[in-house]
């Protein structure tokens, strides 16, 4: 991992400062003018000392992305962003406006370990996880770009937050600091394939950052097809693990759930779905399958709309994702290869 002062906690940056010799403010001014302010020369930090700020200077990078691409779905009000690390990997985020919310999509790894079939991100295979910086830094660089005021994080980019855990849920506290980004907990999202262990341990976080399951399936058989994970946490401990975080968080799940044709669009998937989530406080968030060019489809509007009416009695709400993200192949696991195309 490369070191970067980014990678520190407002309570870690204060402690560098005192063992480098200086205050304990040092560290808070540095987080804010990191942070708040997204300065990247310590040149620049006025009321920081001159010979701390060649401490700073020395201690690594303070720019990780270089912004190589920048793409805008003509209208739909979503962007897309391909960065470079420092040790030439690509990554991408997404931003989404969407009434008045704007919301940004990070990555949370380099490729992904996950495998699931009918995603793109899988067929990278597994690179590497990134760094907490890294991932503050696609905020950082997105804000900076884009000049908008970010209202949400959603960790539904590139990889699985719940295997690169520490490093996301660093980044999640840093996006929320009240002396940095201030995006308020409840608006910052991790998404998981379904990592039971992991979510178990994010249920007792100290934070209410939101909690998201990719679903994609009512039954064992065909979540097995989509989601190798279900071989090793199938849908029952899955959906007790999922019980088991709002009971003690007492906050709602998003369920999402990938509308694939023939695969898990029929009435008895429905049926199974409204009966499985009928015990957990949620919603469930049915995004139609962004085509990729892979062996999956998306089904007809008629049959999106006849999914959507098989579940309006359902005890919880059901909402109905239009990808904004469809003309750019913006869809979360369709990013990356996208872009290296064009
Ligand atoms: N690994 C985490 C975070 C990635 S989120 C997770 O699985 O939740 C990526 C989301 O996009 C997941 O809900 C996934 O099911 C969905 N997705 C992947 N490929 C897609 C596609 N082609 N069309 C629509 N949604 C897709």
């Amino acid at each position: 991992m490369i070191r970067s002062l980014k990678n520190l906690s407002y309570e870690e940056m204060q402690q560098w400062a005192v063992d480098e010799g200086f205050a304990p403010y040092t560290g808070r001014q540095l987080f804010e003018w990191l942070f708040r302010h997204f300065l990247e020369d310590p040149a620049e930090m006025h009321n920081i000392k001159k010979e701390i700020r060649s401490r700073i200077a020395g201690y690594g990078p303070l720019r990780l992305l270089e912004l190589l691409r920048h793409k805008n779905s003509g209208g739909s009000g979503t962007e897309k962003f391909l960065f470079q690390c420092l040790d030439g990997n690509a990554l991408e985020s997404v931003l989404i406006r969407s009434g008045k919310r704007v919301t940004l999509c990070v990555s949370s790894q380099i490729g992904c370990a996950m495998n699931c079939s009918f995603c793109r991100t899988a067929d990278m295979g597994f690179i590497r996880n990134l760094s907490a910086a890294e991932i503050i830094e696609q905020f950082i660089q997105v804000k900076k770009a884009s000049n908008e005021k970010i209202s949400n994080v959603v960790f539904m980019g590139m990889g699985e937050p719940f295997n690169n855990f520490e490093q996301s849920i660093r980044a999640a506290i840093v996006l929320n600091h009240e002396k940095g980004p201030q995006i308020a907990a409840r608006h910052i999202t991790l998404s998981t394939s379904g990592i039971v262990p992991k979510i178990r341990e994010f249920a007792h976080l100290p934070y209410q950052f939101k909690l998201a399951i990719s679903l994609n399936a009512s039954t064992n058989r065909v979540r097995d097809k989509l989601m190798p994970v279900n071989h090793r946490y199938p849908l029952e401990q899955l959906l007790d693990a999922a019980k088991y975080y709002s009971d003690t968080t007492r906050r709602r799940i998003t369920f999402e759930y990938v509308l694939i044709r023939d695969v898990n669009d029929s009435e008895q998937d429905a049926a199974e779905l409204k009966r499985l989530l009928r015990h957990i406080p949620c919603k469930l968030n049915v995004i139609p399958f962004n085509e990729t060019g892979a062996s999956f489809q998306r089904p007809d509007e008629k049959d999106i709309e006849r999914f959507i009416g098989d579940l309006e009695n359902a005890v919880f709400p059901v909402t109905l994702r239009l990808s904004g993200g469809r003309g750019i192949n913006a869809a979360c696991g369709q990013l990356y290869h996208e872009v290296l195309k064009t």
